[in-house]
This record gives C-alpha cells, structure tokens and sequence, in this order.
C-alpha cells in the first residue's frame, strides 16, 4: 500500500488564512490587535532561525510582534524584568522565551514567571496542569498541531490504538493526553521500553518523537496504520525525521513527510494561541 502523504505545509497555510481573517475581522471592529512578544538570549543560530521564522509568520497574517534579543551573558534577574514588564502590558497577548537559555538561567523560573494566560507555549505547569484535568489551556504547539493535522485528515479516533514513541515534557506526554481526551487507547513508549516493535505493530496511530533517524521501521508498523513523524534531525543530504520513510510509506495508510509534515504546523499553532490569548478564548 502507498501511504497517503499528509500535507502539513498545505493543512498549516489553510489555518493560518483562517487566522489572518481572524485578525482582520478584530482590526475592522477595534478589537485588540493580537501581539506576541519573543525572547531570544544570546545568538544560537536555530534559535535566530526559529525566532526570526515565528516573527515572519506573525507579520503575515497582520499579528503584532516584538522580538528582544538580550545578550548572552544576561542575568535571570534582568530576563524576569523584562517578563514581568511584558506581563503587565495589555498589548502583548503572548511571550514566549526561545529555549534553550543560556547555563546562567534556570528554565523553570522563566516558565513559571509568564503570565499563565499569556504563555503561549504550553509550558507553565498551571497549563500543564489543566490539559491533564482536561479544562481550557495553552496546549503546547507541537502537540496541537499533530491533533489538527490528524483532524483535517479525517482520522477517527475514538477507540483506536495510539502509541507514542517518546515521553518529553514538549511532545510525547502532552500529545498522549490530547490523544487520550479524544479517547484514543494510548501507549506511551520511551527508550527503556521493552519490545518497542511489539507495541508500536498494535498501532492504529503512531506518532513517532525520539529525535532519532530510523527508530520506527517498515517491519514496526501494522498495515494501514496512520504515522506521524516528529522528528527533524539534520543529516547528511538534509532533514530526516525519526521514521523510515519510504518503508513504512509502503504499509502505512497515511504519514507525514519531514519536511512538509508536522513542522509548518508548530509555528501556525503559536499563531492560534496568540489570537486566543488575545481573544481571551481559553
Ligand atoms: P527529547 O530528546 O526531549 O525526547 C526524546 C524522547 O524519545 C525521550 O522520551 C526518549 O526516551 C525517547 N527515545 C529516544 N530514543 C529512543 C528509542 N530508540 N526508542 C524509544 N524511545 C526513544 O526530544 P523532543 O520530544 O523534544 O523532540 C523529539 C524530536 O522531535 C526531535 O527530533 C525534535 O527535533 C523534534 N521536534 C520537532 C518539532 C517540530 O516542530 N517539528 C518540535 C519539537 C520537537 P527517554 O525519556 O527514556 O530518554
């Protein structure tokens, strides 16, 4: 069987007209003008990378951003500051800080001095906490998109088999809790999983974050199964995910390419949290 390829840059450009409408509807009526506000410490080159592709994706669908880009030996004390002024200004509807941050910073204290409302990433443990009991949050991007992509392809979910190969704090578990919420079955696997094949061959739907190239083979997925590739994992000749593509297109009934898959997707969910957190949709 040939997978059918999920188009995550065609479902992602659709989203985000849809969000450009939004945001011309809100200028038209006076509503607030979703801003989104990026922090970006010290000059790790994918981290300019992504900074500079989500301050892009903002100015196309006419959002709002301010990018600060803070020296690297910059203190917790002063990145706090500037989080506690960004809190506090009606203007800016999401801040989000590019991780990794430099030694000096400890992650946590950054994640948990963002406005909960205002956190866009999904991070702070108030929204962590609110998708476990199921009420109204800042779901992380990854996980979000992965659930729209699965949407806008039609893929049922409601008592199917879903195994996810990976247990991060960004991807693997929140993503098995949107599965799980939508009813799905949900194995979560990890690397001291034993028989990783036996439980990922029992997949109706595979999502697949190890960032490891070649971790799910043709051989590991039931025929017919759906496969949604996480991974971006530069390697010589480009972008690889962390499934065998080409052998598991082959018994797969649909997959998502890298690139092309769930990454176009990740950004376009920053964008709809920032108009939620706008809106005050939660
Ligand atoms: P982490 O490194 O935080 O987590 C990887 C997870 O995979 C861990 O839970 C680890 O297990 C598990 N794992 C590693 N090797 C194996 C293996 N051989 N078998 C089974 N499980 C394994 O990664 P992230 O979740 O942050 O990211 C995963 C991938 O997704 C990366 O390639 C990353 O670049 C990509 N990514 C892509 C995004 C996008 O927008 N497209 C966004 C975010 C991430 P253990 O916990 O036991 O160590």
């Amino acid at each position: 069987m040939a997978a059918r390829i999920i188009d995550g840059k065609a479902i992602a450009a659709e989203i985000r007209a849809g969000i450009k409408d939004k945001i011309a509807l809100l200028r038209a009526n006076n509503g607030p003008v979703p801003g989104l506000a990026v922090i970006l410490v010290g000059e790790d080159p994918a981290s300019q990378t992504y900074v500079r592709n989500k301050e892009r994706a903002c100015q196309a669908v006419g959002m709002h951003s301010e990018v600060y880009r803070l020296p690297r030996d910059t203190n917790q004390g002063k990145l706090l500051e500037l989080i506690d002024e960004l809190n506090g200004r009606s203007d800016i509807h999401g801040i989000l800080v590019q991780l990794p941050v430099p030694e000096q910073i400890e992650t946590a204290a950054i994640i948990n001095a963002i406005r909960p409302e205002k956190d866009v990433d999904g991070f702070h443990p108030v929204n962590v906490g609110r998708l476990m009991v199921g009420e109204p949050a800042m779901i992380p991007c990854t996980p979000q998109g992965i659930m729209a992509l699965l949407d806008h392809s039609g893929v049922e979910l409601t008592g199917k088999k879903a195994v996810v190969v990976g247990r991060s704090n960004i991807v693997g578990k929140p993503v098995a809790l949107l599965l799980l919420q939508r009813h799905a079955t949900v194995t979560i696997c990890h690397s001291r999983t034993k028989d990783l094949a036996g439980h990922t061959r029992q997949a109706d739907v595979l999502v697949v974050a190890t960032g490891r190239p070649g971790t799910i083979t043709g051989e590991m997925v039931k025929e017919g199964a759906v496969v949604i590739d996480v991974g971006v994992n530069r390697v010589e000749g480009g972008l690889v995910g962390d499934v065998a593509f080409d052998e598991v297109a082959n018994k797969a009934a649909a997959i998502t390419p890298v690139p092309g898959g769930v990454g176009p997707m990740t950004i376009t969910m920053l964008l709809q949290n920032t108009l939620q957190a706008a809106t005050g949709v939660w």
